[in-house]
């Protein structure tokens, strides 16, 4: 049997290095596609030698023609200090972005998974967020550009299904964490570990009782390669994450627990439209897929600092 040929957009920021990874210790044939707005070579370097791995520095505004028979679609900042640095620029990326993978899909036959967000669920009034739940976003605000390019992207996935007969998979990931997070990366477990790494004031924005449940990448991992190979005809949406609950303050104290930091917890203004609350209900993927997460969040950010630790 030949190697299945598998095309990841967004290959070489954090989860598509760690999915390329994966797919490669898989056996499969990998197509990186990046153009590096927030990615880096350094997290693709090992696997730049290697035969069965290609990198291809692209923007997914633009159509891209390569053969293949699975496409993960990953490519969109998604911390939002990134994505709000040139919002139209996030609308395009996830709109033609979508646009140009589908239209790919559609000529190869190949599968594609579309990693959508629980963004899409805005400031949720339900707690845990069921996939059934249509969310509460606001179009105009700071945040819309990312919310509403991965709501439209999901539209844009259902029409090609419905009209072209596209074989899709439609993900929502919940905050993930770990392994390859940039250091200027700004979302909350990376800023918190390199802040106290340094010794430096840990920034919690509001008072700190939001919540947010965060996922360990390996487990996320694992749930959107199952999500691709999940039965004919299952098109999610899924959500991917882990349902454990923690308010921002709980995370900071924790990250400084495992640290040993003397950090101090300082307050800043809390951004528009922060979402107060999010939890995963994940009754769907376990049905489907048979998945659930297996690494607590102590157990994901000792991992997570033993690697910050290294690269400071
Ligand atoms: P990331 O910023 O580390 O990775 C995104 C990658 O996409 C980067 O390598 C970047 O250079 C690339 N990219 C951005 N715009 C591009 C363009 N126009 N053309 C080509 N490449 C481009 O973020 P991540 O956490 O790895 O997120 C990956 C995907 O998962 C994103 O689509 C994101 O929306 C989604 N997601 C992630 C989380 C999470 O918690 N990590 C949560 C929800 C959804
Ligand atoms: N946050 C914080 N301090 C930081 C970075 C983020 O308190 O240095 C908060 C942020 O306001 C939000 C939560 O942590 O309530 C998660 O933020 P992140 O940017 O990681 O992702 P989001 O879930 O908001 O997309």
């Amino acid at each position: 049997m030949r190697r299945k040929r598998v095309l990841v957009t967004g290959g070489a920021g954090f989860l598509g290095s760690n999915l390329c990874d994966r797919l490669i210790a898989d056996g499969n044939d990998v197509i990186c596609v990046d153009n590096l707005f927030t990615g880096s070579k350094d997290n693709i370097r090992h696997l730049l030698g290697n035969p069965y791995f290609e990198f291809i520095r692209h923007d997914v505004i633009q159509p891209i023609f390569v053969e293949c028979d699975q496409i993960y679609n990953l490519a969109c900042p998604a911390s939002p200090l990134w994505y709000q640095k040139d919002p139209i620029y996030t609308t395009k990326t996830s709109i033609y972005g979508a646009f140009n993978t589908l239209g790919l899909a559609k000529r190869t036959g190949a599968r594609i998974l579309q990693t959508s967000t629980s963004e899409i669920y805005g400031d949720p009034e339900c707690n845990p967020q069921p996939e059934s739940y249509r969310g509460c976003v606001n179009t105009i605000g700071p945040r819309s550009c990312y919310d509403e390019g991965k709501r439209v992207a999901e539209t844009l996935f259902f029409d090609y299904h419905r009209q072209h007969n596209v074989d899709i998979k439609v993900m929502r990931i919940f905050n993930t964490y770990g392994p390859r997070m940039d250091i200027g990366d700004g979302r909350v477990v990376s800023n918190f570990i390199v802040q106290a790494l340094k010794g430096e004031d840990i920034t919690i924005y509001g008072d700190g009782s939001q919540t947010r449940s965060f996922c360990y990448v390996d487990d996320l991992i694992e749930g959107m390669v199952r999500l691709m190979n999940s039965r004919d005809g299952f098109t999610g949406p899924v959500n991917i994450g882990n349902p454990g609950e923690f308010t921002i303050k709980e995370l900071a104290e924790i990250v400084i627990e495992l640290t040993g930091s003397e950090s101090k917890l300082v307050y800043r203004d809390l951004p528009v439209d922060d979402p107060t609350q999010r939890r995963p209900d994940i009754t769907l993927a376990k049905k489907e897929l048979n998945w659930e997460p297996t690494v607590h969040l102590k157990k994901g950010l000792v991992s997570t600092i033993a690697y910050f630790r290294e690269l400071l």
